[in-house]
């Protein structure tokens, strides 16, 4: 009987224990399932955050302007570039348009998107202390699904350096029609004179003939001139790169150089060092020394002397320079001789047969290479022309 207790009591004991254990390991069960849900929550919360914060910060990246607007017709988002192309301090929410923006044909935009669905493409001119910039506008009302005004988006795009670009290519396209027009005119002149009698006398034709000649050259200078830059533009020159030793290449541009220099009494001075190699087109080198040569006599001093020196500029880099001991080039036009049809005196470069393009091209060229240009001149004191050119790597030893 006594057995029989003590055996009951140990079963109510071990099922006690087993109950024990078994609300135990629920209990650590439930403990873990709400850890792993608070775990599960904080996760989905971070990655959420992260989210808004990726969103919000490509929103504010954007090169577009954005402006979203509330029913109430305030700014409800806008983003940095808005604020920057309009000059508010962001947050701008809670403030209309147009004290936002400050600009009369925005809020005028506003007000069209209560009777039209959209504007598209509307133009619009800031004018700041920058100089003037250009944006696209684009438009869009918001309707809520019955049909109420839901506020509205506006997209602002800057146009301010297509502008630019478009200036600058009609601008070319008046300079190239120019040019082109007086050796024409010119050359149309002097063959009516030859018709209209003028060739009856010898004298009088040699001297047309010739001036039908002269113009007919620039004409084809300019041409070529100006197909080389477009090549250039549009990646289409090709460059045969060789090691081009520097000294010789000076030597060679001097030759092509040597009968207008011997006209104008001015001599010619080889200072490049031996051994001093450029990665480069030889064609297009020469091309590009002969321009430098060929101005430095033009405006540098008659009976003067251009010298042609070189270096290694480090970094890889040589540097070859052409100098004369001319009047010089003033100095606010140093800035601008490498732009295309910029002379410092129109007159004289036009009589010396110049279109205008040669700094241009050797600028470009130049840089097709992967080199640079540069200048420095004194009044009275001359003219230094600076090509940089990448060094030719040593030749392998054979
Ligand atoms: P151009 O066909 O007129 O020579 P370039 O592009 O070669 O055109 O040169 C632009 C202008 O820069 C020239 O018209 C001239 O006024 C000025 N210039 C170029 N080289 C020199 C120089 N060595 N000394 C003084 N002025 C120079």
């Amino acid at each position: 009987m006594e057995i029989a207790f003590i055996l009951l009591l140990g079963a109510l004991a071990a099922v006690g224990f087993m109950l024990f254990r078994e609300r135990q390991t629920r209990r650590e069960l439930e403990a873990t399932h709400v850890r792993e849900l608070a775990a599960q929550r904080e996760r989905r919360d971070v990655e959420l955050r992260s989210q808004a914060g990726r969103t919000a910060a490509l929103f504010d990246r954007m090169v577009e302007g954005i402006v979203v607007l509330g029913s109430d017709g305030r700014i409800r988002l806008s983003n940095r570039a808005a604020a920057a192309f309009f000059g508010f301090k962001p947050p701008a929410e809670g403030q209309t348009v147009l004290e936002a923006t400050r600009h009369h044909e925005v809020a005028a935009i506003v007000g069209r998107l209560a009777r039209e669905p959209e504007v598209l493409n509307h133009e619009l001119r800031l004018d700041g202390a920058g100089g003037a910039r250009f944006l696209q506008v684009n438009a869009l009302a918001l309707r809520s699904v019955e049909g109420a005004n839901d506020g509205a988006i506006l997209v602002f795009h800057d146009l301010t350096r297509l502008r630019q670009l478009e200036a600058l290519r009609q601008e070319f396209v008046a300079n190239v029609s120019h040019e082109l027009r007086t050796p024409l005119s010119l050359i149309k002149s002097a063959a009516e004179t030859l018709i209209d009698g003028g060739r009856d006398d010898p004298a009088i034709t040699a001297r047309f003939l010739e001036i039908i000649d002269k113009h007919a050259n620039r004409l084809t200078h300019l041409i070529d001139d100006l197909l080389l830059l477009a090549r250039i533009d549009s990646g289409r020159v090709e460059l045969n790169l060789s090691a081009v030793d520097l000294r010789a290449a000076a030597d060679d541009a001097l030759d092509d150089a040597a009968l207008i220099a011997r006209a104008r009494e001015v001599s010619l001075v080889n200072e490049v060092p031996p051994s001093l190699r450029a990665e480069a087109d030889p064609e297009r080198l020469r091309q590009v020394l002969a321009n430098l040569i060929d101005n430095a006599i033009k405006y540098g001093r008659p009976g003067g002397t251009v010298t042609l020196r070189g270096r290694d500029a480090g970094g890889g880099m040589v540097e070859i320079s052409v100098r004369d001991d001319g009047p010089g080039i003033p100095p606010e036009a140093l800035s601008r001789v490498f732009e295309r049809f910029y002379r410092v005196d129109k007159a004289r470069s036009r009589e010396q047969g110049g279109t205008g393009l040669g700094l241009a091209i050797v600028k470009n060229v130049v840089q097709a290479h992967g080199g640079d240009v540069r200048v420095e001149s004194a009044a009275g004191r001359g003219t230094e022309f600076f090509l940089t050119l990448p060094a030719a790597r040593r030749a392998r030893a054979v």
